[in-house]
């Protein structure tokens, strides 16, 4: 059975090497398949299933969704990530560990474990954006002024009725 595992397995792996962001077993199937390489889809989902499992490879959730990255640190990080592109910075987050422990054991938690990811939109994925919204934005600014306005005036109305 191992023996089986192997030729994929090691396939897997030297994708996950080549590859710095996180990415769902999907991803990673179709870079395999544009690379020529001949592994199935359910393959590649189960290995990637186990390593996570065994702790050889991270995976963080979003949308309900697994992503898989092999990071460099191997001990026990968290990571900040794009949510558009998957390129991931791994962090360590000072005292955060002696909270959690202490702060569970008082709520009188033992064994506890815990996942803190940061997702958000990178340098790269915020530039393309901007790239993005810039087109026809000359068209607009007569019309952006007048309804920039408006939203203010209906927030000084929600305040006074608060008051
Ligand atoms: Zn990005
Ligand atoms: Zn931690």
């Amino acid at each position: 059975m191992a023996q089986r595992v192997t030729r994929a397995r090691v396939l897997i792996e030297k994708q996950l090497e080549d590859d710095d962001t996180f990415a769902t077993a999907q991803t990673v199937y179709d870079r395999l398949v544009a690379k020529g390489q001949h592994v199935g889809a359910a393959t590649v989902y189960r290995n990637l299933q186990s390593m996570a499992a065994d702790g050889k490879v991270d995976s963080v959730r979003h949308d309900g969704e697994a992503f898989y990255r092999l990071c460099k640190d191997r001990r026990h990080h968290h990571h900040v990530v794009c949510r558009r592109c998957g390129r991931a910075v791994e962090l360590e987050i000072p005292g955060l560990e002696q909270w959690v422990g202490r702060r569970a054991c008082s709520l009188g938690f033992s064994d506890v474990t815990h996942e803190i990811d940061i997702f958000g939109l990178c340098a790269q994925c915020r530039a393309l954006e901007a790239d993005h919204a810039d087109g026809g934005s000359a068209a607009r600014t007569q019309h952006d002024d007048s309804s920039a306005r408006e939203p203010k005036d209906r927030t000084d109305t929600h305040f006074q009725q608060l008051a």
